[in-house]
């Protein structure tokens, strides 16, 4: 490929443009740090694959970031010598979006631009984030391992196409140069971009260098100005953040590193950085995040955690590190033990992985036994009463899952549980609070699961336990029957559903009562027979009830059957 080509952006590409260009515009700045996150990437890469292959170096082996700019010119270079791209590469990465649920993600857009925004921030708009300051991007690069000759100059203005030639460049990595737009041409200030990349990347284990500046007088008095020099200078800390001691990090700076990994606008509930000593070492930074992604119930959605061995990355969205019910936790693992060459295969089968899933789940599990001890204490804040209620709201059935999943941790994640219940309509109710309630003589924990909080709380099956001023644990989430099965008791007390055969209220149902019911069924039974008769292809059994107050008389299922709402649920999947 010589000559130069002009192909079109993947219809997706164009719509985010579109987007990103209309709706990013409140926070502009953020494109410094997709470029700097993606050089930084670049390297990231190129330290991995010459792990097998050194001569990838080629004769610059120290990685790094510069950032420039020509005022005269308008324009803003950041330049990586990391892996770079192939021409192919050029074309296919920065024309489409390969990402998982790029549809799901672009039908949920609504169209209120700051909604989107923030939608669009989570998604991580990365590299075409370029385009909010800049009518026209002009990327050239050479991949590692290529000829000089082999180099690629990628331009778009980002409308619906962008243009691709072959170039000589001789040394390796990527350089992304922005054409300023007018109202843009404040980032031409080293002490502007200095303080962008203070904020968002200081973080970032490269070094990024800028341009030193210099003071020179003006002639004849004048005054004067500051000039660009020659020399390079480190603009960051360049070192990884994880790997600095607890009392070096602000809150600010872990917030920060938050925003970067998760490419979440708000900050996280909670955030745990430790270094786990013994027979497996690692670094764990964990973050709970406020909010659940758009994509929390995609089945085959990434999990959070990055996995690093001695500061070199190694993957992202390493699912071996954390169970699937904890896929919200954001953050990074950094094993001192593990291969470097570690495959996802291998990670499964590592005992290394397996402590470091052990220790990061208790690790998750402290943090939200944290929040939720808080949410009781008279002596905090409001914002942090809140922080529990907030966790649950937007995680709580995922957390549900880990009572199948997770038969170690069950007992602490059954404490961390909260359900609606006839005495409360919002999910509040802990099954400890539940235990403190129960009534003299109760002998069960009492829950219905129904499709909504209004169909559970106008079922008949609740009648009796009204009137006896009994509480029921009302669930309505759609994994609360099948993450029910797993959970059988708690804390010694069995849990009964109510619509679940006779329900036995033990000592809370007085003599009189059994009398009636027994003498109940006496008098009816030629009726029952009838009836048992004419829906004997319809129900197992009939029989006199006392659970009913008002109603004439209500469906449940046996004691060892499915429930009803399980039954709906495989029936609507097809089962
Ligand atoms: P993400 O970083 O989440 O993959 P981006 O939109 O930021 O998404 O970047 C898209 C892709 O473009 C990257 O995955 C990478 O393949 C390529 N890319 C972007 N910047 C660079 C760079 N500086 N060097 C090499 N490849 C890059
Ligand atoms: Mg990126």
């Amino acid at each position: 490929m010589s000559e130069k080509q002009t192909l079109s952006f993947q219809a997706e590409v164009a719509q985010l443009l579109h987007l990103v260009t209309h709706s990013l515009y409140s926070n502009k700045e953020i494109f410094l740090r997709e470029l700097i996150s993606n050089a930084s990437d670049a390297c990231d890469k190129l330290r991995f694959e010459a792990l097998n292959d050194n001569a990838l170096y080629e004769d610059a082996p120290n990685l790094e970031v510069r950032v420039a700019f020509d005022k005269e010119a308008r324009t803003l270079t950041i330049t990586d010598n990391g892996i770079g791209l192939s021409q192919q590469e050029a074309i296919d990465n920065l024309g489409t979006i390969a990402k998982s649920g790029t549809r799901e993600f672009m039908g949920k857009l609504s169209g209120d631009q700051k909604q989107d925004a923030q939608l669009i921030g989570q998604f991580g708009v990365g590299f075409y984030s370029g385009f909010i300051v800049a009518d026209r991007i002009t990327v050239e690069s050479r991949r590692a391992g290529l000829k000089a000759e082999d180099g690629v100059r990628w331009t778009s203005s980002g409308a619906g196409d962008f243009e691709v030639e072959t170039i000589t460049r001789p040394q390796r990595g990527t350089s992304v140069t922005l054409h300023l737009r007018e109202d843009a041409a404040d980032y031409l200030s080293t002490w502007k971009l200095k303080s962008i990349i203070g904020k968002y990347s200081d973080h970032i284990s490269l070094p990024i260098l800028m341009r030193k500046e210099e003071w020179k007088e003006g002639e004849d008095n004048k005054g004067g100005e500051m000039v660009l020099t020659d020399e390079w200078e480190t603009v960051n800390q360049a070192s990884a953040l994880w790997s600095r001691p607890k009392k070096d990090i602000t809150p600010e700076q872990y917030q920060e590193f938050y925003k970067q990994i998760s490419h979440d606008h708000e900050a996280p509930l909670a955030w745990a950085h430790n270094r786990v000593e013994g027979a497996t070492e690692y670094v764990q930074l964990l973050y709970i995040p406020s909010h659940a992604p758009f994509d929390l119930w995609n089945r085959e959605k990434a999990a959070g955690v990055k996995l690093y061995v001695k500061r070199v990355f190694i993957m992202d969205e390493a699912e071996a590190l954390l169970p699937s019910y904890l896929r919200f936790v954001k953050g990074v693992i950094d094993s001192a033990d593990l291969p470097l060459n570690v495959s996802r295969e291998l990670l499964q089968e590592s005992r290394d992985v397996r402590a470091i899933r052990e220790g990061s789940t208790k690790r998750v599990l402290g943090m939200l036994e944290d929040l939720a001890k808080q949410e009781k204490d008279t002596a905090a804040a409001e914002e942090d009463k809140a922080k529990y209620g907030k966790f649950y709201a937007e995680f709580g059935a995922v957390l549900k899952e880990g009572l199948g999943e997770d038969f170690a941790n069950r007992d602490r994640l059954a404490k961390l549980l909260r359900f609606a219940s006839t005495t409360s309509d919002t999910a509040t109710v802990s099954l400890e609070d539940y235990k403190a309630r129960m009534k003299d003589g109760q002998a069960a924990i009492y829950y219905i699961t129904a499709d909504t909080l209004a169909a559970a709380k106008n079922s008949p099956q609740l009648e009796i336990f009204r009137k006896k001023g009994i509480e029921v644990l009302l669930m309505t989430d759609r994994v609360d029957e099948w993450a029910l099965n797993y959970l059988q008791e708690f804390d010694g007390t069995p849990m009964q559903s109510v619509a679940k055969g006779a329900v036995d209220l033990g000592t809370l149902q007085d003599e009189a009562e059994k009398k009636a019911a027994e003498e109940a069924a006496e008098t009816f039974k030629p009726v029952l027979e009838k009836l048992k008769e004419a829906l004997k292809d319809k129900a197992q059994d009939v029989r006199v009830t006392t659970r009913l107050v008002d109603s004439p008389a209500c469906l449940v299922v046996t004691d060892s059957g499915m429930s009803m709402q399980l039954a709906r649920m495989l029936k609507q999947a097809g089962q």
